[in-house]
């Protein structure tokens, strides 16, 4: 592998991976994909199993994922397993990582909530002073966001709020529920906007790297693709500066190996992108790689019971369906005691109810869940995490992975800025749920862990100055012209929004231009 000298070397294969190598290889560019875990067999992985032939019936077995609260022992091979690639945290501030290393990364597991930034986000210090703007603002991703949407098929409803920008979507014309109209209207008296949800439909209930991307990618006949080897290291040239190959290792066989590379392009997923640089000690000339770690804050919301559908009486009419409240604080007034703002994910549902909503016990609390079965309604935030240098990771000196590569410590924690703002937010849930005459069951203030949200961003910013970001606007170094990061390592801010579709439509801008420059030699 050696001899060979490839055109631009992917390291990734998720929705940031997929992107690049669907449009680099259309352009006429040859790339070679490395990705860390292997191919999922649909069938095999997927046969289901009873909970008596597992050693752990079911349950996780213990140290094997303790932060993936999706995972139990039915679904334990999706995860990166904590023990063979761990990272460190201080106890009193611990941190969520949720790691797919299968080919196709998360694209295969995510929920498909499918939003655009707007310029309250990529603008955010001109609107309120605060932190860094990103170098570029919604009209340049805009026709990116419009492309990539497609190919997703995100679905959606256009409401012409400046802050939930709308996009190409495959309309939503499914009527709201009388719980949701409700809702709609006790927000029309208290200002707050009350939308359709976006998401992507995908194809065939897959809206992933594997299936709307990377067959494009194989199609030019210029793509190759290798699973089960990971990358450990990069190495520059002396002479240029520029990197030129990486060294990984086969995951089974453990046997090292090298590819000489024109161009890098990392998709590994930010956090594993940036422990990948950090490791190499590479394009950190200005010292802030791993800083600016930012997520959104999850878990605060409240359950409610909807008393007309109680006792056998919910109806499709009545119950179902979801809505998003985009952010509506801070944008024309201002918060008393936190800025930037949170989104509430809204559902209704006639499953049955959660037994912890109800103080009772035995013959009476069965009798409640009885009669309130089929009434549920409920509010979830997903609140901005203001983005500063003391949220950061880095290389832990002592720990390493299966592979003998050095870990990542990661130290970050939320401050009075996201409690206030979960506050607000479960507050404001209840006057919403009041108003629409709904009964408030349970509200729950503590936000989860920082990472529970899966939506780790930040890291190698992207900036206009060299001394203060990793990245220029294209998601180039500013160091080594000829790498690039394309996942959600390169974001300035979180946003509040879910930040795929950002990471699809900069991973697809990043990727048009590097194959212009790659034609005009300039890489
Ligand atoms: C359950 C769940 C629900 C989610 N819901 C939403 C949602 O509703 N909306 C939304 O916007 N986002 C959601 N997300 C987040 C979303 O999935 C991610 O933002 C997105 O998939 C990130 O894509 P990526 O390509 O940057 O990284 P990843 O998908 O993490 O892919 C990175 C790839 O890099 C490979 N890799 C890592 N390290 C190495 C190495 N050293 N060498 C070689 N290969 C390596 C891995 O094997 C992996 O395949 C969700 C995620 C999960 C898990």
């Amino acid at each position: 592998m050696a001899e060979e000298t490839v055109d631009v070397l992917i390291i990734g294969s998720g929705h940031s991976g997929g992107m690049a190598a669907k449009i680099l290889t259309e352009k006429g560019i040859s790339c070679l994909m490395l990705n860390a875990g292997p191919v999922a067999d649909a069938h095999k992985d997927t046969e289901p199993k009873p909970a008596y032939a597992l050693p752990f019936r079911g349950f996780s077995q213990p140290g094997r994922l303790p932060h993936v609260f999706q995972s139990n022992e039915f679904n334990a091979n999706t995860w990166v397993d904590e023990r063979e690639v761990p990272y460190t945290y201080d106890p009193q501030h611990p941190y969520n990582w949720v790691r797919v290393r299968l080919f196709g990364g998360r694209s295969l597991f995510w929920s498909r909530q499918s939003f655009r930034l707007s310029d309250y986000e990529f603008k955010g210090k001109s609107h309120d002073g605060y932190g860094d703007d990103w170098p570029i603002a919604l009209a340049d991703v805009a026709p990116y966001y419009s492309r990539v949407e497609a190919i997703f098929r995100v679905q959606g409803r256009a409401d012409g709020l400046p802050q939930y920008p709308d996009g190409n979507f495959v309309p939503d014309d499914s009527p709201w529920t009388g719980c949701m109209q409700r809702f709609i209207a006790a927000g029309k008296q208290m200002g707050v906007p009350v939308c359709k949800p976006r998401s992507s439909l995908g194809v065939d209930g897959l809206a992933s790297s594997v299936n709307l991307l990377l067959p494009d990618a194989f199609a030019t006949g210029r793509l190759k693709a290798i699973p089960n080897v990971v990358v450990r290291e990069l190495s520059v040239d002396k002479n240029t500066g520029r990197v030129n190959e990486a060294h990984f290792v086969d995951r089974l066989s453990r046997r090292e190996m090298s590819v000489k590379a024109r161009v890098v392009v990392l998709a590994a997923g930010t956090l594993e992108s940036t422990r990948l640089l950090l490791n190499s000690k590479l394009a950190n000339s200005s010292g802030v790689m791993g800083h600016y770690l930012v997520d959104q804050v999850y878990g605060p919301g409240i359950v409610c019971s909807v008393p007309e559908a109680r006792d056998g009486k919910a109806t499709p009419e009545l119950i179902g369906g979801g809505a998003l409240v985009p952010r509506f604080r801070n944008i024309n007034s201002k918060a008393k005691n936190f800025i930037r703002g949170y989104a509430l994910n809204v559902h209704s549902s006639t499953r049955p109810m959660d037994p912890r909503n109800f103080a009772e016990y035995g013959e009476a609390l069965q009798k409640k869940l009885d009669s309130y079965n089929g009434s549920g309604f409920s509010t979830s935030i997903m609140g901005e995490v203001l983005s500063r240098y003391e949220n950061h990771v880095s290389i832990d000196p002592k720990v390493v992975d299966a592979w003998d590569i050095p870990a990542l410590r990661i130290e970050t924690k939320y401050t009075d800025n996201e409690i206030n703002m979960a506050r607000d937010a479960v507050d404001t849930s209840i006057a919403l749920a009041e108003a629409a005459g709904f009964e408030v069951l349970s509200k729950n203030y503590d936000p989860n862990p920082p990472g529970y949200s899966i939506h780790e961003l930040g890291t190698c910013r992207m900036g206009n100055d060299p001394k203060t970001s990793v990245l220029n606007k294209w998601s180039q170094s500013h160091d080594i012209k000829n790498l690039f990061v394309v996942d959600g390592a390169s974001f300035v801010s979180a946003g509040w929004q879910n930040p795929t579709m950002t990471i699809v439509a900069l991973a697809m801008r990043a990727s048009e231009y590097l194959a212009d420059q790659m034609r005009q030699g300039n890489v």
